[in-house]
């Protein structure tokens, strides 16, 4: 086809679209993790003691015997294949943000021949995918390559209905023959430890005697684009790289906010129901969704989980976000920016941390004791962002979110705290002393029944604000909308593990004086407020004046691109953070590193080389024809001795040739490979190889409003966004 061809095909394969009709919806109860062999399941299935023993490993990560293995594995087994199940596979999450698997059947062959099927507990519990293809940075030599993947227990096994038929998935670690950690699970299991263990501390020094093991909670909430799969097969771009490397802004973008909480689509609806459906088959706890501010544009937020599971859960949404959306004909793009000037996706993670015994240590308690733990905790992550913004930075840094982060709708590239008003006020208070003493009569009463009044404002959120507290949990808001959410918990769990230690050392000390518990808690926030105050931050992110004041009067860090970003992993401070909370290893940090590096390399480099080849075979051609038509009529009409207007083929003209100068300059910018480190070749991507892009970029562009539009060949913004 050429020029607008399959433009006009697939507009009207569009309006004639009806929406999939979906099989009568069955009811929760009855649809509700029916394909999760979750506890209740396993208590139906398994024997009183082999129960005994799964739930104690399930809820407290205890190593579960080979005995009990088996008969679980069995069980296991037998309920997958009354659902008509013939295979199992492990799935992990290699460093990278993909989820990956290794399918395998039930099936072995008896010497008669017959087919018999087995699963015993060692191939429930450990894999051997050949996991030489996965990065691993320099962990392991690739002909020594044999990770191995070993089922995680506290995340239930459950099983994938595709058009191939089904699996039975077993959540899994990855990790190398020498015991290190490969994946994004290991250290997220890790960090909750080193959290755990920490919290342990502070609440007994708090004078806690029962404190059931403490987990981090999170709920993710995704936003996403949909757009028609008749478009998106026309794009290459948005095939290859999820994003357009083209496109000029619509005459109308989101100026009207009339998509934003709107009605959502006949066909989107039934989209998201069966969706949903899926969702809680999986039992994952899909509980809201909604019309984000683009056109075009949605989100889903499940209810919070532990964070292990949520981490799965999340990586299975991803999944079936796709897949789904294809059934239904649109791709489903979770790009962070798939659309210049138009409002970008993100994925905010809410977190929170607590237990059986104390609660939500982030939620302010209704006593003035439980205020001074929340006091604490809260206090911890203060610190922790002070002294590890730049590694929070890092950890939701990737070549597609840095398109995002700093735009105009999106957090700022800062690291600051938002507390809201009232809690900002009390660590004002404590910082300068108006709450730090008992012996002044009524002072101290009077601090706590200001605490004690706290309440939730959740009206006034910050929504310029990275990393905000919305009453009872923290909000990051800076992840982007393709992430794994694990990095961002690993970084949270770990910070705050290590201000948590922080708090116990300088708790005890201030004890072992003889000081009272309510004034060692607010000696030390005080000092906790002067050293990290300055990350506390209420006004609004966007605004040029904080870009200035963050940097020049509060010392924060303004860290535009994955490339200033990423080698946060490699200063001493971080590597320090992991190693003394037993999180990750020196090596397993800077495997990390290496991995996050390359890719955000190699996806730069495929961008630019495909927008190269859009513009040569697209692009160029159909401006060519377009002058072609235009120069031939001028001169026919010319010899009939009328003058035609020559502006737009002049213009046409000198866009073409600018664009093709680009090109030309960013294919050769494309050869260089003689770089001193991988640190500045990130910096030459990040700098030359961008700015280059957005040289061919803004010639098409306007190419794009110019050249006719029967001859165009790629749909425009306007259609994908609104024709659906
Ligand atoms: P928003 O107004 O920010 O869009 P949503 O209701 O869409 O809020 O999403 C909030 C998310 O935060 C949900 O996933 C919700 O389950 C989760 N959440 C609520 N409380 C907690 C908590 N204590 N810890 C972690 N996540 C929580
Ligand atoms: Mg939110």
């Amino acid at each position: 086809m050429s020029g607008n061809e399959s433009r006009v095909q697939a507009i009207y394969q569009i309006t004639n679209r009806e929406p999939m009709a979906l099989a009568t919806p069955e009811p929760l109860s009855k649809i509700w993790a029916c394909d999760v062999f979750n506890l209740a399941k396993m208590e139906e299935s398994l024997s009183k003691n082999a129960f005994k023993a799964i739930k104690n490993t399930v809820q407290t990560g205890a190593p579960l015997d080979a005995a009990t293995a088996d008969i679980v594995a069995a069980a296991m087994k037998e309920w997958a294949m009354s659902k008509n199940v013939k295979f199992f596979s492990h799935i992990f999450f290699p460093m990278t943000n993909i989820t990956a698997e290794k399918h395998d059947g039930f099936i072995v062959t008896n010497s008669e021949g017959a087919a018999i099927t087995e699963f015993t507990g060692s191939l429930l519990i450990k894999g051997e995918p050949d996991g030489s293809s996965f990065p691993n940075g320099s962990i392991r030599m690739t002909n020594a390559a044999r990770g191995y993947t070993a089922w995680d227990p506290t995340s239930p096994v459950y099983i994938m209905h595709t058009d191939n038929g089904s699996t039975l998935m077993i959540p899994s670690v990855f990790m190398s023959w020498t015991g290190e950690a490969l994946d994004k699970k290991i250290p997220l299991l890790r960090s909750n430890n080193a959290m755990n263990k920490a919290a342990q501390k502070v609440l007994t020094l708090m004078g806690e005697t029962d404190i059931a093991p403490l987990n981090s909670s999170c709920g993710a909430e995704q936003e996403y684009f949909l757009v028609d799969a008749n478009f998106a097969n026309s794009r290459p771009d948005l095939l290859l790289a999820g994003r357009t490397l083209f496109g000029a802004p619509p005459a109308k973008g989101q100026q009207f906010d009339d998509h934003y909480f709107g009605a959502i689509p006949a066909r989107v609806q039934v989209f998201m129901q069966d969706l949903e459906d899926q969702l809680y088959r999986l039992g994952i706890p899909a509980k809201t969704h909604h019309n984000e501010v683009a056109p075009g544009q949605f989100e889903i937020a499940p209810y919070f989980e532990a964070a292990n599971v949520a981490a799965d859960h999340q990586q299975l949404m991803m999944t079936l976000l796709k897949t789904t959306a294809k059934k239904h004909g649109f791709v489903c793009l979770l790009h962070e920016k798939p659309f210049a000037g138009i409002n970008g996706s993100g994925k905010h993670v809410n977190w929170s941390v607590g237990n059986a015994t104390q609660g939500n240590l982030l939620d302010p308690g209704s006593t003035p004791h439980d205020n001074l733990n929340f006091l604490l905790f809260c206090g911890a992550v203060i610190r922790g962002v002070h002294l590890f913004g730049p590694l929070l930075r890092a950890a939701i840094a990737t070549a597609s979110n840095d398109h995002r982060l700093g735009a105009n709708e999106a957090p700022p590239a800062i690291l600051s705290v938002y507390l809201g008003d009232q809690l900002e006020n009390v660590f004002q208070d404590i910082k300068d002393g108006k709450l730090a003493s008992s012996e002044v009569g009524g002072l101290m009463d009077l601090g706590l029944s200001q605490i004690l009044k706290f309440e939730r404002d959740p009206g006034d959120r910050n929504r310029t604000s990275p990393f905000a507290f919305t009453g009872n949990r923290f909000e990051f808001r800076a992840v982007g909308s393709s992430q794994s959410v694990s990095g961002p918990l690993i970084a949270m769990n770990t910070i705050l593990a290590d201000s948590l230690n922080w708090i116990a050392g300088e708790l005890e000390a201030q004890l072992g004086k003889g000081v009272k518990q309510d004034d060692a808690v607010f000696a030390v926030l005080k000092e906790l407020m002067n050293e990290h105050g300055n990350a506390v931050f209420g006004g609004d992110g966007y605004s040029a004046d904080w870009h200035t004041a963050a940097v020049e009067e509060r010392g924060l860090k303004n860290i535009p691109t994955t490339a200033d970003a990423l080698p946060a992993f490699r200063e001493e401070s971080v590597k320090n953070l992991f190693k003394n909370t037993s999180v990750l290893s020196p090596v397993e940090l800077e495997s990390r590193y290496e991995v996050y590096a390359e890719q955000y390399i190699l996806s730069i480099e495929v961008e630019a080389k495909l927008m190269v080849e859009m513009a040569k075979t697209s692009i160029y051609p159909a401006a060519i024809s377009n002058l072609f038509e235009l120069s031939s009529t001028t001169s026919s009409m010319a010899e009939m001795g009328i003058e035609m207007d020559t502006s737009v083929a002049k213009s046409i003209a000198t866009e073409t040739n600018a664009m093709m100068a680009a090109v030309e300059k960013l294919g050769a910018a494309l050869e260089r490979d003689d770089f001193a480190s991988i640190e500045e070749h990130m910096q030459y991507s990040a700098n030359e190889i961008h700015s280059l892009m957005d040289e061919v970029r803004e010639h098409a562009d306007l190419l794009e409003t110019e050249v006719a539009d029967d001859l165009w060949p790629l749909p425009k913004y306007r259609e994908m966004l609104f024709i659906k």
